[in-house]
């Protein structure tokens, strides 16, 4: 179990330095599962920045079940990010799937994601665990609670501190209804647990925007440190996770619940 301080993630970004752990107020994180183009991009980034979020998230290389469904436009879809970047002074947030993508993606990224499927991907974890940027390791579908820390315990040994655990729902019995199970009594055992930031995914957590606000009311109240929300500004012609995207207006709405409970945003 943990002994000490919760540690702290401090990343800088265009806008100030953001502060990430326990003793910070909550960071939000927002924006479309793919970069799909300039225009839609920028303006997501400028809808969620208006709202309050700190982050925009958004994938230029994508983990998709089919080979044949959109992959992400890749480094032309990093340098959208970066306009976005300039253009509202939002941090960035992207994945990472592949290390020979590291260096280009490094230049944008503000943190790096290690999304579900690489949870355990040893050699991805130690490359990102021997450069400086922080890194946000989701929870594979079926990794344990020790599995996970584990995994986290690779970047620290590498050399970088600054890792966040994401919850993004695990893989139990219901497909209907929910897409996965989202474990928010991750957030009281992490915390006994570890000393690293927490974050909540509701979007891939329920795969239903219809639920995702109850569920990060309830991730904001459980005490987690941070949230990550997929919004598009047209859900139904998403080219990835429409179906789990809040559209700006209901994004707002969002905001503006969590502003009156749990952790100040
Ligand atoms: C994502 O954030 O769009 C994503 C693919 O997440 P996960 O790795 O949790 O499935
Ligand atoms: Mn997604």
């Amino acid at each position: 179990y943990r002994h000490g301080e919760a540690s702290e993630v401090a990343v800088p970004t265009p806008a100030g330095t953001v502060y990430f752990g326990e003793n910070h107020p909550l960071v939000i994180t927002a924006g479309p599962c793919s970069v799909e183009n300039e225009e839609m991009i920028v303006e997501t980034a400028k809808r969620v920045k208006a709202a309050g979020a700190h982050f925009l998230r958004g994938g230029a290389y994508k983990p998709r079940t089919s080979p044949y469904a959109f992959q992400g436009h890749g480094e032309s879809a990093l340098n959208l990010l970066a306009a976005a970047r300039e253009e509202t002074g939002l941090g960035i947030i992207t994945e990472l799937m592949d290390a020979d993508d590291l260096e280009v993606l490094g230049n944008v990224a503000d943190v790096i994601q290690i999304g579900a499927r690489n949870m355990q991907n040893f050699s991805l974890l130690k490359k990102v665990g021997a450069q400086d940027k922080p890194v946000l390791l989701k929870r594979g579908m079926s990794a344990t609670i020790e599995e996970w820390v584990m995994a986290a315990e690779y970047i620290l040994a590498a050399g970088n501190p600054n890792v966040i655990l994401c919850e993004r729902g695990i893989r139990t019995f219901d497909r209907r209804y929910t897409r996965n199970t989202l474990d928010l009594s991750v957030i009281p055992v992490l915390r006994s647990l570890t000393h690293l930031p927490i974050m909540i995914d509701p979007s891939h957590g329920t795969g239903f925007a219809e639920h995702v606000p109850a569920m990060s009311l309830a991730a904001v109240a459980a005490g987690t440190d941070a949230l990550m929300i997929e919004v598009h500004p047209n859900p139904a012609k998403a080219l990835s996770d429409g179906p789990q995207s809040l559209t700006p207006e209901q994004f707002d709405r969002l905001m503006e619940e969590m502003a009156v409970i749990g952790k100040a945003v």
